[in-house]
């Protein structure tokens, strides 16, 4: 019996973190091309953060409400954000 609920419990924590909440997609950010504009932490900073003396941002967090992704992905200039959930 306390195995079932573990499993259960475990089958649960995977779904969890493979899929994001309702109304929000995962952000996936490849920086590779990355002009350094600064537009995705001026859009996003609670999704897109950078350190001082760095080149390139790096995800605060890796979910945003689609709308945001939605505006990263049309603002970024060099294409470094894609939306995880689509395929
Ligand atoms: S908007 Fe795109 S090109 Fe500009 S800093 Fe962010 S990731 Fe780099």
């Amino acid at each position: 019996m306390i195995n079932r609920q573990d499993s259960t419990a475990a089958t649960h924590a995977q779904q969890d973190t493979a899929t994001a909440p309702s109304g929000f997609r995962e952000v996936l950010l490849s920086p590779g091309d990355c002009s350094g504009c600064g537009a995705c932490t001026e859009l996003a900073p609670d999704i897109v953060g950078w350190r001082e003396g760095d080149e390139r941002p790096f995800l605060v967090s890796d979910v945003a409400p689609d709308g945001v992704l939605t505006e990263l992905m049309a603002f970024c200039p060099e294409g470094c954000f894609e939306d995880g959930n689509a395929s």
